[in-house]
């Protein structure tokens, strides 16, 4: 590899590291005679560092010189960090490249914005463009659309990228002004609904003509920072429920906001990355998409933040001990989802095995079950313990959270003496 592209790399690569949203799931090509690679849903090996980001793909930006400012990025026009820019042949070559000696299985690409975002669109459009049609390169490609983008520039990036992605940042439209001045939700939204409209034509004209081309057979994800700003868990998981209802949007990635820009006054001053939050997010997140929870149910008026103790169906069922036990042997399969230690797979296995006999302890333990946490919310007809509503939630939060902190766990029959303080 020549010197100058190695140096760019490592500028470019530095610069995009702070973005979260690049899994690749979620698409198949086979490989034809005459392409190179495949992308398939199974087949992309998601590798994720301590930090959870994923570095199975090329993630790379093609420039960190922007005209922008936003508060919160390393890349934001004032910073004085160096900078680079990769010509479209050059990211391309090294695509393939990497590609060729099995270092990557797709590409993840983001960019600065250099002169306007259409500029700066129209060359990753070009990137994606080329190995796709000079290269024919068939493995995964994610491109991030530039907020502000045109319809035009969108709707020729879904035909060459299988994943679009355009950030949210920031979850509301006036903290979002104050942090990236450049910026509104208007610039966010449009390329959004773009991409949105682009998969439903799409499917439409694949129904008539199976071989109609493919827009974004991956779909779209978005990302938003956690903890540079004052919005509650209740405000942006309410977005993330609206986000989940357009069509096409696969995933919302939640980014701990990491402080790189300490000096800028309008930006909290944290001595370490939110990442518990982060966490916790992603666990409420889960619960929306395949546990059927609404954003209300999560965190509402009373309890807008999550806590950060206890994930957050523990939470929902403390919160409501009037739902439990639930009879495991006769509840419907939503029912039995919302108990704390029981999974989806687990939850399918219940309802499908009771058919053939009674469910029991260890037949819960066998599927899987958490028992230590699944007992105070169940009754299976056989287990003797008592239930979340017989000892109260506040003893079961103690016990559970005592469990997983190693602390020594409070007995139920000891009764708590008030001892007079000796004078
Ligand atoms: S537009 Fe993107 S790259 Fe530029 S400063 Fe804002 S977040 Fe950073």
């Amino acid at each position: 590899m020549k010197e100058g592209v190695l140096e760019k790399l490592k500028i470019l690569a530095e610069s995009a590291k702070y973005d979260v949203s690049c899994s690749s799931s979620g698409t198949t090509r086979r490989n034809r005679s005459g392409t190179l690679g495949n992308a398939a849903g199974w087949g992309i090996c998601h590798s994720f560092t301590e930090d959870g980001r994923c570095v199975s793909l090329l993630k790379i930006m093609l420039t960190n010189y922007c005209v922008y400012d936003c508060a919160y990025c390393i890349n934001r026009r004032s910073n004085d960090i160096r900078r680079a820019t990769f010509s479209v042949s050059e990211l391309v070559e090294l695509t393939v490249e990497f590609y060729r000696r099995n270092y990557i299985e797709g590409l993840f690409l983001s960019s600065g914005v250099v002169r306007s975002p259409d500029y700066t669109m129209e060359r990753m459009v070009r990137v994606a463009q080329d190995l796709r049609t000079v290269h024919r390169f068939g493995g995964y490609i994610h491109l991030k659309s530039i907020p502000g983008a045109s319809r035009e520039l969108v709707d020729r990036a879904g035909l060459y990228a299988d994943r679009l992605s355009v950030n949210v940042e920031i979850p509301t439209e006036h903290n979002l002004k104050r942090l990236a001045p450049e910026k509104d939700h208007e610039s966010v939204f449009r390329p959004m609904q773009f991409i949105q409209q682009g998969v439903l034509a799409s499917a439409e004209e694949r129904r008539r003509f199976p071989h109609a081309p493919r827009f974004a057979p991956a779909g779209q994800s978005t990302q938003m920072i956690v903890g540079a700003t004052d919005e509650t868990d209740r405000q942006i998981l309410t977005l993330s429920s609206d986000l989940y209802r357009r069509p096409g949007m696969k995933r919302v990635y939640y980014s701990g906001f990491v402080p790189v820009n300490s000096y800028d006054s309008r930006l909290p001053s944290l001595g370490q990355v939110p990442l518990v939050r982060e966490h916790r997010l992603y666990q409420a997140d889960w619960l929306m998409r395949f546990y059927g929870f609404r954003a209300d149910e999560i965190a509402d008026d009373v309890h807008p933040c999550l806590d950060l103790e206890i994930d957050p169906k523990l939470a929902w069922a403390l919160r409501h001990p009037e739902a439990f036990p639930v009879d495991v042997n006769r509840a419907d399969y939503a029912m039995i989802l919302r108990v704390p230690g029981i999974g989806v797979k687990s939850a399918a296995l219940i309802v499908s095995s009771r058919r053939h006999g009674r469910v029991t302890a260890s037949v819960l333990k066998k599927m899987g079950v958490v028992m230590k946490k699944a007992q105070y919310f169940i009754t299976c007809g056989e287990l003797p313990l008592r239930s979340v509503q017989d000892l109260r939630p506040e003893y079961v939060r103690r016990v559970l959270t005592a469990r997983t902190a190693g602390r020594r766990l409070p007995d139920e029959n000891q009764l708590s003496l008030p001892f007079p303080e000796k004078s």
